[in-house]
């Protein structure tokens, strides 16, 4: 009888992915939270990078595991 996942107040809990709008686990275990996959992550983050660096790129991401595009 585990009867424990009630009234446990979130260690772990479901959000609507911003890219996909899929579940996604918004815990500790869930590297990419809010996004359901590093792949989605990966392609709100480069479609927001591209645009934040059409506009203006007053303080660039540092936190981008991969270099990003900038050829220039
Ligand atoms: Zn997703």
């Amino acid at each position: 009888m585990t009867d424990s996942t009630a009234g446990r107040p979130a260690a772990s809990r479901i959000v609507t992915c911003p890219h996909c709008g899929g579940d996604s686990v918004y815990a500790p275990s869930n590297a990419f939270r809010p996004f359901c996959s590093e792949r989605c992550k990966h392609m709100d983050l480069g479609a927001w990078a591209s645009e934040n660096f059409r506009v203006a790129s007053e303080a660039p991401p540092d936190d981008q595991p991969f270099g990003d595009a900038r050829l220039q």
